[in-house]
């Protein structure tokens, strides 16, 4: 890992010692809806949503009770929630008849549900599991890219190069601060800059300084 990489990794732990998962769950299967559910939708709207549906339907057994159009009016606050819908409830008869039951821990299996890309996938291995994995949302993305830690105009090289910049002990943690720092200083239109605490170290403030 080079030097500025390790230092604004040294610098962001240090402004967000309180960084965790912010979609609320108790188990994986939770987790696994809850990042379905998030698509194009705040994580503050999703626990919203989710306090409910998870006290009512906690585990994948009760999600396979529940009919389409009872899901719909459960998520319907929430974006695509008709997609989402048929997505979910055919993701748990795959986790029931193709898993066992339970949420699988590899990338390969999780993507090869309904409704679960490389984005969700990651975000349920390194959240539930533990097992390294950089999941590139839209914040990952911009940060990286800006900070110069990534170079890449789409969100798979962006992880792939994200994976070599630094060390796996790292990944899970990275991604969380990269997170964090795109919600409060990087923000998508007039990043913080001036405030940003590991502005040194940024490409794109060097680039833009007169
Ligand atoms: S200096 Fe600006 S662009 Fe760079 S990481 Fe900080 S807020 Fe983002």
């Amino acid at each position: 890992m080079n030097s500025k990489t390790s230092e604004v990794i040294k610098l962001l732990t240090k402004e967000y010692p309180d960084i965790k998962c912010l979609l609320d769950h108790e188990t994986p299967f939770q987790l696994l809806v809850a990042t379905i559910l998030s698509a194009q939708t705040t994580d503050k709207k999703v626990n919203e949503i989710t306090k409910d549906l998870f006290r009512d339907y906690p585990t994948l057994d009760d999600f396979l009770l529940l009919t389409r159009e009872e899901l719909e009016e459960r998520i319907k606050q929430i974006g695509l929630y008709r997609n989402k819908s048929k997505h979910i409830l055919l993701m748990c008869r795959q986790l029931k008849e193709q898993f066992g039951g339970e949420v699988p821990n590899t990338l390969e299996d999780l993507t090869s549900l309904a409704g679960v890309g490389r984005k969700t996938a990651n975000v349920v291995l390194s959240n539930a599991f533990g097992v390294p994995a950089i999941a590139v949302d839209t914040h990952v993305f911009r940060v990286s890219n800006r900070i110069g830690i990534a170079n890449a105009k789409n969100v798979l090289n962006t992880e792939l190069q994200l994976q070599e910049a630094v060390d796996k002990s790292l990944w899970i943690l990275t991604h969380r601060l990269l997170i964090f720092h795109g919600r409060r200083c990087c923000y998508a239109r007039n990043p913080n800059c001036d405030e940003c605490i590991i502005k040194e170290y940024c490409d794109y403030y060097k680039s833009a300084k007169p």
